[in-house]
């Protein structure tokens, strides 16, 4: 039987356990939803006063030149690219995850129509994130020429979608419902066997658990900065394109800052070299700036020791609520198979809502998703062993007591 005592002598051995110091995490609160918002750098706070009062008070216009403001997407995108398996100038940070998922389709999309326009499938999950389902129906609808979602899922497997038909594959590294995380190698030469590319969301893999795009072959890939990352609430996301792809096309978002030149303020629109022709309009330089807080903290480890400390806490959470929540409707929906499991646990309860609004109100803050899923994100950068001993038992004592079931706790908010 694990004890709590086992934890702390666990955190007490622990070589990552000085990096909790970087963060500013409130008292009383055990935070397991950094795989929705990222938690605040220490770093951060300095670095927005410094950007307010020094690079946009006194600087003004001219930071854009003298403080790198011009630069950051680049420069950050260079920083993020040894977390992910991407080489020199392959990654910019800018816009959303999702205007991302919608430039890098629609410059797969343009490769196909090139090279094979007979190809009219998007393959995706059903299972997928919303918003990217959402982008690939728009980019439908935009295209007008006979192009086709197909969805794999329990009835559809993989490997009955591709086929020469196939035009993109987009899936998400790690499922943010299940935590399940595919083979990326695998699954990208699977589909390049059948003349796919491949488009990798990261979203909950980046920073989260070792990626290689490079060394996967992918083709485009596009993830959050405010996740695993801890950029801030809303920070820009970044995208990816392999080298061999980048000087092919432009994506049709073809704004000013993807220009060659920007500054000749020419008529016709000249696609800048590189990566940077996936940038569009004026970048949020406020909140772009503190990206670079998030990934400073986690450069300070690698992403092998992090990924290993992240498998010992969510085979902690599972033992844990396997040994002391045993008599409850729990039923973990995230893979026990450490090859296919990102970095959170997901668990099913009937009143799956309701326990967490329960969890919350004790401190222990993780998220719940349709349907009846519990979320527990885990964030070896700041959680301790204790942590994870001391929020089981908080579900415990209130499965226990069944202290969900009061009126206060079925109320539902905007955002869950
Ligand atoms: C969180 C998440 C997003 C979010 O997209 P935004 O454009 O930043 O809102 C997209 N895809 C996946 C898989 C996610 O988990």
């Amino acid at each position: 039987m694990l004890t709590r005592e086992h934890c702390l002598a666990a955190d007490a051995s622990d070589e990552l356990a000085g990096l909790r110091q970087q963060f500013r995490l409130p008292q009383d609160v055990i935070y397991l939803d950094g795989n929705s918002l990222g938690v605040l750098p220490q770093a951060a706070e300095e670095r927005s006063l410094q950007v307010l009062r020094a690079e946009w008070g006194e600087g003004l216009i001219r930071s854009w030149n003298t403080a790198g403001w011009f630069e950051l997407p680049r420069r950050l995108g260079n920083k993020l690219a040894g977390l992910i398996g991407a080489g020199s100038d392959e990654v910019v940070i800018t816009d959303t995850t999702s205007l991302n998922i919608f430039k890098a389709l629609a410059a797969a999309i343009r490769i196909q129509q090139q090279a094979a326009p007979q190809r009219k499938v998007i393959v995706s999950e059903r299972d997928n994130f919303p918003t990217d389902l959402y982008m690939i129906q728009g980019m439908m609808d935009l295209l007008q020429q006979g192009y086709e979602m197909r969805l794999i899922d329990d009835s559809l497997p993989l490997e009955q979608a591709l086929n020469e038909d196939v035009a993109v594959l987009l899936l998400s590294h790690v499922n943010y419902r299940t935590g399940a995380m595919h083979d990326m190698a695998a699954v990208t030469a699977q589909a390049r066997r059948h003349g796919a590319l491949t488009i990798w969301d990261l979203a909950h893999a980046a920073g989260a658990v070792p990626v290689d795009l490079n060394a996967s072959e992918a083709d485009f890939a596009v993830g959050c900065t405010y996740k695993y990352l801890n950029g801030g609430p809303g920070s820009p996301a970044f995208i990816w394109v392999a080298a061999r792809h980048q000087d092919r096309f432009w994506q049709p978002l073809s704004g000013w800052w993807g220009h060659s030149r920007p500054f000749d303020m020419a008529a016709d629109y000249q696609p800048a070299h590189g990566i940077r022709r996936f940038l569009c309009g004026t970048q949020p330089i406020l909140s772009m700036a503190l990206v670079e807080c998030g990934l400073d903290a986690t450069l300070q480890t690698s992403m092998t020791a992090l990924r290993e400390k992240s498998l010992a806490l969510t085979d902690l959470f599972i033992q844990l609520v396997e040994q002391r929540c045993a008599h409850h409707p729990l039923t973990l929906i995230t893979p026990r198979n450490h090859a296919q499991r990102g970095s959170h646990v997901s668990y099913r309860h009937p009143q799956g809502y309701a326990v967490m609004q329960a969890l919350i109100a004790r401190g222990v803050i993780g998220d719940y998703r349709e349907p009846e899923v519990l979320r527990f994100g885990i964030t070896p950068l700041y959680l301790r062993h204790v942590d994870v001993w001391d929020a089981v038992e908080t579900l415990r004592d209130i499965l226990d007591g069944a202290n969900w079931d009061q009126p206060q706790f079925q109320q539902r908010h905007a955002v869950t």
